[in-house]
């Protein structure tokens, strides 16, 4: 299947915080707490941050968007599938 991005918006909206030994009822309590992952044998908690970018679904500036949201999700293609399976760039090919 090949990789493309569905124009979801969720990677914008999403914060990955790598677990660095903080207490996890203090962090579900946040009011922008999604999720808590394993990945890797690590823990990630997954926080809703929603760039000033974003206007719906779409990139306010898209032309103009930085290398990694160019990219994205390269670099954690594996830690990202677990976190949004949905989303059409970590397909296999
Ligand atoms: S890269 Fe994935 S999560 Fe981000 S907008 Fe595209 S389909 Fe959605
Ligand atoms: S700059 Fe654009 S592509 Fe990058 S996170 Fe913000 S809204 Fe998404």
């Amino acid at each position: 299947m090949t990789k493309r991005c569905l124009g979801c918006g969720i990677c914008c909206e999403t914060m990955i915080i790598p677990d660095y030994g903080y207490n996890p009822e203090t962090i579900k309590l946040r009011d922008n707490y999604i999720k808590t992952v394993e990945y890797d044998d690590k823990t990630y908690y997954i926080m809703r941050s929603k760039c000033k970018y974003l206007i719906g679904t779409k990139c306010k500036r898209y032309d103009r968007r930085p290398q990694e949201c160019k990219t994205f999700p390269k670099g954690c293609e594996g830690l990202w599938a677990v976190i949004n399976p949905a989303c059409g760039m970590i397909q296999d090919d």
